[in-house]
């Protein structure tokens, strides 16, 4: 018996998992030394790598090479360094609109800079932006409109061609294919968001277990144990389901041991800097596993133990919300979230909220939640004088919200503009008419325009606008912009 107990207690100090853990810590707090700072919002361009990529060529140990271009001709390339025999490849943002990785691996080329130690048993590949045309746009798909992680087989894509024949001149013993999923994914059952969701993906429809996938496997728990530490109970694991046509499952069937890291949503941190640091840690987590191997340690089967994903998430959830409709009261949940819609140059983003969803939404969360059951549901008001544009912005919109008003009209808006900085709605008397006769409308629609105000009394306590909240009592402004309708 003593000698059982005696094993559990070495299990538990592990060497492997100790190390690690204080590899990550340290990482963690010395972060901003590495942090790439030109580097500081996701809409990330072509142009804003190339010059980052050319001064790493003043560090010898970092060898260069253009593998190829894009449909439009934006060089791709790969950027190597170690002089081990076990070669790692990374790729990012096959996606355009899925930069969070990309960011870290920056990090990460600054931290190879002055901690080469780590590079003694292996050598690391890293293709940053796979997909350059798509990121200028910010949209999934390249500029043939076609979705590069369904080309693994085809490739018909230049970017697909360049993945594949980078994999397979290197024979790639690891393959880390990174990038970001939807912020509504959530570990399934919990309110918590799936921050960073993996897969080991399956090579066959029998979702076998070989040498080269168990590997994978084993990786993502020690990548997973780190997380832990940062972000407890935010992971998530990925449907294995195989897809044929993707390059995750085809590069595990050509024998690289292949690990999807999705990054995804976390609480205020809309630009992903904080999930930036987390793919950080643990990138160099699994590179450190890899380099002295203790992966090799752990069983497969604690894989199946990280939660699956679900997709169960609002950016605000609204409960037990009560209305009146032809005359009878009706109690709901609304589920809300506020659409990222990008501008002109895809450089920055307004946002534009919808209801999702309404009813019994019992098995869903919000990132931000509201109790509505001892709250009075009012449609807002559009305030009743017609404003001068060039007074809009002497309008004191905390007494407007205050007052019932959600929206005002102005005289004139300047073509093609959907959205205000102002924490209100702004309405174009060019598009207000009267409707006379119309069946009249429940106040709370799929997919209509979130805005309403919650009152106690005669206070308002809430003013959602445009799916974002105003914490009247508390005096908390969330709005971030407003819409013109
Ligand atoms: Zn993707």
């Amino acid at each position: 018996m003593k000698k059982f107990l005696l094993l559990i207690g070495l299990a538990i100090s592990s060497p492997s998992f100790s190390q690690n853990n204080s590899f990550s810590k340290d990482l963690f707090q010395t972060y901003d030394n590495y942090k790439e700072k030109t580097l500081n919002k996701r809409r990330i361009k072509h142009n804003d790598l190339q010059p980052l990529i050319e001064k790493l060529r003043v560090d010898k140990d970092f060898e260069i090479r253009t593998l190829g271009r894009s449909v439009e001709g934006r060089e791709i390339s790969m950027i190597s360094i170690g002089t081990g025999k076990t070669n790692v490849l990374f790729w990012s943002q096959m996606h355009g609109n899925e930069p969070t990785a990309t960011m870290a691996l920056f990090d990460i080329f600054n931290y190879l800079k002055k901690n080469k130690a780590l590079l003694k048993n292996i050598k690391l590949h890293f293709i940053p932006m796979l997909n350059p045309d798509g990121a200028e746009r910010y949209t999934r798909r390249n500029a043939l409109y076609i979705d590069i992680n369904r080309d693994a087989v085809r490739l018909q894509s230049p970017e697909s061609r360049i993945l594949k024949s980078a994999r397979d001149s290197l024979k790639a013993d690891f393959g880390f294919n990174l990038h970001d999923q939807s912020i509504y994914y959530n570990a399934v059952r919990t309110p918590k968001p799936a921050t960073i969701s993996f897969l080991a993906p399956a090579f066959n429809y029998e979702k076998d277990i070989n040498t080269t996938r168990g590997n994978a496997m084993k990786i993502i728990v020690q990548m997973n144990q780190v997380l832990q530490e940062f972000a407890p109970g935010q992971a998530g694991r990925y449907n294995d389901d195989f897809e044929p046509r993707a390059f995750g499952d085809n590069i595990q069937k050509w024998g690289t041991s292949t690990i999807l890291v999705e990054s995804g949503g976390y609480p205020n941190d809309t630009e992903k800097q904080f999930i930036r640091k987390l793919n950080y840690i643990i990138l160099l987590t699994a590179i450190k596993s890899i380099s002295d191997q203790s992966y090799k340690k752990i069983n497969t089967r604690d894989y199946e133990k990280i939660p699956k994903n679900d997709r169960k998430l609002f950016d605000l959830k609204v409960n037990n919300l009560s209305f009146e409709y032809l005359g009878k009261k009706y109690t709901v949940d609304l589920g809300i979230n506020t659409v990222e819609r990008d501008n002109k140059k895809h450089t920055d983003f307004y946002n534009i909220g919808r209801i999702e969803d309404l009813g019994d939404l019992s098995t869903y969360y919000g990132y931000k939640t509201i109790d509505a059951s001892d709250l009075v549901f009012k449609s807002g008001e559009t305030y009743p004088k017609i404003v001068d544009k060039k007074n809009l912005e002497k309008m004191n919109f905390d007494q407007l919200v205050k007052k019932g008003y959600t929206a005002v009209a102005i005289d004139s808006i300047p073509k093609n503009t959907d959205f205000t900085h102002y924490p209100i709605n702004i309405v174009d008397i060019r598009h207000m008419s009267i409707q006379k006769n119309k069946m009249p409308k429940p106040p709370l629609r799929l997919g209509a325009d979130p805005t309403f105000l919650l009152y106690r009394g005669n206070e308002v306590v809430y003013a959602i606008i445009n799916g974002f909240v105003y914490d009247v009592e508390k005096g908390k402004n969330y709005i971030k912009n407003g819409v013109i309708k």
